[in-house]
């Protein structure tokens, strides 16, 4: 029994991902332990971010970084950060930044709702954000035309959550915030890549710490020290209650070190293994007909794709969802595609016994 059932909640089987509605996900042993032991002591705060900023940037080759309490709190000390540029009374006046450079320049199909709207972690920071484009296409030219002296930075959000054609890449967004001596930010919040981005030239890359890394709840911008020491000293006005826990930054820690040494490629199959299983088990339900996919924005994640066989069932794939999370435990796939009738399992955050579950759950919705 779960902590949570304890407390008279329902026991949840998560196929969704690693998603802010279900808690993301759950730690291992040794990062509950590193979260304890940073919890038992006292510690200069200022000192100990700093340090694991220097801690965090050998895993991701950036020269700095800065722990953060999520990804979100990192776009706005990010954006907070460039706008401000490390001065005082600039800092002091956030959330207003009237008449200054405070325009941030994205991509029509980057504007995002990750469960929040992208826009308002921008707002929050002090930035006005800039669309350009369309929704399904975007050109230079339409980021180019939009650069004046009122622009602070680009920022380029890697998602599957983006509309994933016609985009500008970002090598060209790169190039074009260098050749402004603007920087380019990236969030890269669920990406598992932590080198990449930096690597490919960004200015600033924003992470997750509960999502790729199964972190404690935490986050962290990588990149240049200049701008990582702007977005730090907002954690003495604006990025006040935003504030990370020392437990917090402990855990993300040992997180990073237990990512560097984990075999990836047997978790892979692993998790292959289950939707193979998933699959199978789906194709012999009537009225249900099911297949592997690869994650859209093309990370190596695999799901079981599930859809209704109309010549089988007067059930639609939206009541077999309801159904799904109906009663307890209640079972939470990914709907983004049930407007199209599908429904998708993410095999990675399945514990012992919940593939088995979800199938006889299924079944018994499919003959009841
Ligand atoms: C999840 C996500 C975020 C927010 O991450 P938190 O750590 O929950 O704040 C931001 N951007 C993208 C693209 C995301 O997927």
């Amino acid at each position: 029994m779960s902590i949570y059932e304890e407390i008279g909640l329902r026991r949840v089987v998560n196929a969704s991902g690693r998603v802010t509605v279900l808690g993301v996900s759950t730690i291992s042993d040794d990062v509950a332990k590193a979260a304890v032991a940073g919890a038992q002591s006292y510690v200069v705060i200022e000192e100990l971010l700093v340090r694991a900023g220097e801690i965090i940037s050998q895993y991701t080759g950036a020269e700095d970084s800065c722990p953060t309490s999520s990804a979100s709190a990192g776009i706005c000390l990010s954006i907070a950060g460039v706008i401000t540029k490390g001065k005082k009374t600039l800092m002091e006046k956030l959330p207003n930044t009237d008449g200054l450079a405070n325009e941030i320049i994205l991509q029509k199909g980057h504007s995002i709702n990750f469960g929040a709207p992208i826009d308002t972690m921008i707002r929050l920071g002090g930035g006005v954000p800039v669309e350009v484009g369309q929704a399904t296409e975007v050109t230079p030219e339409h980021i180019e035309e939009a650069i004046t002296e009122k622009t602070a930075a680009l920022l380029y959000v890697k998602s599957h959550h983006c509309v994933q054609k016609g985009m500008v890449s970002i090598e060209t967004m790169r190039d074009i915030a260098h050749r402004h001596n603007l920087p380019l930010i990236i969030d890269a919040a669920a990406e598992e890549d932590f080198r990449k981005y930096i690597a490919l030239g960004a200015d600033l890359v924003i992470y997750s710490g509960a999502k790729a890394l199964e972190a404690t709840t935490s986050g962290f911008i990588t990149g240049k020290k200049e701008l990582i020491g702007y977005a730090r000293e907002q954690y003495h006005g604006i990025g006040r209650p935003m504030k990370v826990g020392k437990e917090m930054i402990m855990g993300l820690l040992k997180a990073l070190d237990q990512y560097e040494h984990k075999d990836r490629e047997a978790e892979v199959q692993k998790n292959i293994a289950k939707v193979q299983y998933l699959v199978e088990e789906m194709n012999k339900i009537s009225g249900l007909k099911a297949v592997q996919v690869q994650d859209e924005a093309g990370r190596a994640i695999y799901r079981a794709r599930l859809t209704v066989d109309p010549a089988n069932t007067d059930k639609t794939a939206a009541q077999i969802n309801e159904e799904l999370k109906a009663g307890n435990p209640t079972v939470r796939c990914r709907t983004e595609f049930l407007n199209l009738g599908m429904i998708d399992f993410d095999p990675r955050p399945l514990v012992e016994g919940d593939k088995e579950l979800i199938i006889e759950k299924l079944k018994k919705i499919m003959e009841g």
